[in-house]
């Protein structure tokens, strides 16, 4: 396996070398190739979100990792007098309360379990009950656990009650069907490294060209002013501030080389592929999923510590690491897990080597499983 390491993580991913070496030559950001770049990937992403600009929507990129997009649509979209309510069932939900809350922009936070899916009855009822909320914000796949909510029942809920929708579509943006429309989303977020397969340096969001112009003069930044951000990109086609680059180039042979895998569903399938062999390895070597199977994405898999009290993360990590394999710690309140990643340029027998690592592991160790 040589010095080659495999990320079974949430992103940044593995990436093909083919998008790597999409970064070896220098291009400056006003190089007619560079804009063309940009262009061709705003072009693409409503085209993957099953949108066009014709209907309405428009693609703007943001600098910074995956939070600097979030924050920017979150800082820009609510105005002074409007009102927030966060859907909460893990860490990222948690931090767009606390996004809010650094902006001064009142924030309510409706609360669900870790394990358990935002449930669109809840949304509902809470909203004719807080008549001030103007903004409704949900996690797609809470990364935390890998569960994925049911964004397209919340946004009808928030169609009808007149909210506007922001989906964090982070970690499954690429890795599973989204019809930017059928959310009813005004705002939906991903970023460069997570299921497009390319390299850490940006986020992007798709918005509703609508409530993207009612952000107009609401930013509470300048380097993250969606509004700003799109005038300088549909303007001059340039970016205000220094571009990530050679992140961009990257990201359109990822784009590229998701389209020769087969697009979006032959991704999908080829993620749930993964899920599976995951799954059924695990189990075999005893390890108890955290979610019921019922709402765990295919994403990201949260699977509990083993009773054993030797069983000890930390070396477990190490122990996989050391032979090539780099798995993820849990963050969750009321469990002890740990995650392992579907994504990024992973195959079958990468799934079954590190299985394989893992069963050596609790061998050597004499872990008892269950
Ligand atoms: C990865 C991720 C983010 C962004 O995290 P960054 O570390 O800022 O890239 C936000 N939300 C979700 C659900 C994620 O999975």
């Amino acid at each position: 396996m040589g010095d080659r390491k495999l990320l079974f993580t949430p992103g940044p991913l593995t990436t093909s070398r083919t998008v790597k070496e999409a970064m070896l030559e220098d291009v400056g950001s006003r190089d007619r190739l560079f804009i063309d770049t940009v262009k061709e990937i705003r072009q693409e992403l409503l085209r993957i979100g099953h949108v066009t600009k014709e209907e309405g929507y428009e693609a703007v990129i943001i600098q910074g990792s995956g939070t600097f997009g979030v924050e920017s649509v979150i800082s820009s979209a609510i105005g002074r007098d409007d009102h927030l309510m966060v859907l909460v069932n893990g860490a990222y939900g948690e931090r767009i309360v606390k996004m809010a809350k650094v902006h001064g922009i009142p924030v309510t936070p409706l609360l669900f379990g870790e394990n358990e899916r935002v449930d669109p009855v809840v949304v509902d009822r809470a909203l004719s009950d807080a008549k001030d909320v103007t903004h409704v914000a949900c996690i797609h796949c809470e990364t935390t656990t890998g569960l994925i909510n049911p964004i397209e029942e919340v946004g009808a809920v928030c169609k009808n009650q007149g909210r506007s929708f922001i989906v964090d579509a982070m970690s499954s943006f690429g890795g599973m069907h989204i019809h930017m429309g059928e959310t009813r989303a005004d705002f939906l977020l991903s970023s460069s490294n997570k299921c497009i397969e390319g390299v850490p340096g940006f986020a992007f969001a798709i918005c509703r060209k609508e409530a993207l112009g009612s952000c107009k003069g609401k930013a509470r930044t300048l380097s993250l002013d969606l509004f700003g951000q799109w005038e300088g990109l549909e303007n001059a086609g340039q970016f205000r501030f220094t571009p990530p680059t050679l992140s961009l180039m990257a990201f359109r042979q990822a784009l590229r080389e998701l389209e020769v895998e087969g697009g979006i569903p032959a991704r999908e399938s080829r993620y749930r592929n993964n899920k599976s062999i995951l799954d059924k390895g695990m189990a075999e070597l005893g390890f108890k999923a955290y979610l019921d199977p019922s709402i765990q994405g295919h994403i990201i898999s949260s699977f509990l510590y083993p009773e054993d009290p030797a069983f000890d993360f930390e070396h477990f990590y190490d122990a996989l690491n050391a032979v090539g394999f780099v798995i993820y710690p849990g963050k969750l309140s009321k469990a002890s897990a740990f995650r392992i990643g579907n994504i990024g340029q992973i195959f079958p027998d990468d799934i079954r080597g590190l299985i394989r690592a893992i069963g050596e592991y609790v061998r050597k160790e004499n872990i008892r499983m269950g």
